[in-house]
Formats: C-alpha cells, structure tokens, sequence
C-alpha cells in the first residue's frame, strides 16, 4: 500500500527553477497520476474526515488543486484565497515578504462566517509567508484556523517552526531540507 514515502518519491524536483539555486518541488506528476493523486487527498481526507470542519480555503494556485477535492470528500464548501486583482467583489488583503519585495493575497470578505472552523490548505512551506498570510485573513474575518496543512515542508528554512511558535497548527505531510 502506498503512503507517504512514496508520494513524496513522486515529486518531481527540478534544480535552477524558476531561477539559479531554487530546487523547486513540482507536484504536476502527482496530480496526473490517478492513484497518486488519490492517495495525497485520501491522506488529507483520513486526518480530517472524523474534526469538525466548516470550510476548506485554499491559497492559490495549487491550494485550490488539493483544497477543492478535500473539501468536496468532506461534504463542505470551499474558499479560494487568490493573489491581488482576481476576486470581484468586496475583499480583504494581506500582503507580506518576499525574498524580493512583497507579494499580497486577497479574501473575499463575506466568505468566512464568523467562528468558522477553517481547514487551510496549501502545497507546499517553505519561508512560511504565503501560509501566514492566509492564516491572518481568515482570523481577521473572523475563522478559526483548525490547521494550516501542506504537502511539504522545507526545514531548511524556519518558516514552518515560525508558524507553530505564534500559535499555527500547521500540519505537513512531510519535511525536508
Ligand atoms: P512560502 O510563502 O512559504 O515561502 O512559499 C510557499 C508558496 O510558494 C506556496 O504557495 C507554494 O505553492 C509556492 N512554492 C514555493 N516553492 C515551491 C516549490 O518548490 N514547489 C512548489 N510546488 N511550490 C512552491
């Protein structure tokens, strides 16, 4: 059976991409694989199917990939957190660090009730940034993070510890440096 080990053996790591130094860990051959990209939503649905969740959000873009499928396997509904300028109505924005300036994303405002219990959803952590962000729109409208879960996490980098020491529940599949 697989599990674990064998989905990250699926993740294709592609060195000097997108620029000189950055070993990006491409998820594309996981998503096109029906039984992988069953078992990375099966692990997910296993660990949340028995909490009470109200709403998936996803952060753009590969969070909408998992997010979506989760949300649907747990009969709820789902919330995209998409980068600045996409959403057309009334929305709230977070922006923070990048290694180079500064990147924002944006909620819609009406989509989190409030005491929400919010599952968040991404693919991947590395400094930690885009996660936080997502974390600090929904608790600004007024959610409650249950966790913030990724596939990976880089713990080269002190993004994910971060996260845990202000209070994140962030949950990994699994880490690496
Ligand atoms: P962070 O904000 O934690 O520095 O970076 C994480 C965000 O950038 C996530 O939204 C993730 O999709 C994207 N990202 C950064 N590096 C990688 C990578 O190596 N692989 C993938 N799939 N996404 C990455």
């Amino acid at each position: 059976v697989m599990g674990v080990a064998a989905l990250a053996e699926k993740i294709r790591k592609v060195p000097d991409w997108p620029k000189k130094g950055i070993l990006f860990h491409d998820i594309t051959p996981v998503l096109q694989s029906p039984e992988y990209f069953r078992l990375l939503v099966d692990l997910m649905v296993y660990r949340y199917m028995g909490q009470k969740i109200d709403v998936v959000a996803g952060l753009d873009a590969r969070g909408f990939i998992i997010g979506a499928a989760l949300a649907y396997q747990l009969n709820v509904g789902f919330v995209p957190i998409r980068k600045k300028g996409k959403l057309p109505f009334d929305t709230l924005s977070q922006s923070y660090a990048l290694e180079y300036g500064e990147a924002t994303v944006e909620i819609h405002t009406d989509a989190i009730q409030q005491g929400a219990r919010v599952l968040l959803v991404d693919d991947l952590v590395a400094t930690g940034g885009t996660m936080q962000a997502g974390v600090e729109l929904i608790r600004k409208l007024g959610g409650e993070v249950v966790e913030a879960a990724a596939i990976l996490e880089f713990t080269d980098l002190p993004g994910g510890k971060n996260m845990r020491e202000k209070g994140v529940p962030l949950f990994t599949l699994y880490q690496n440096d």
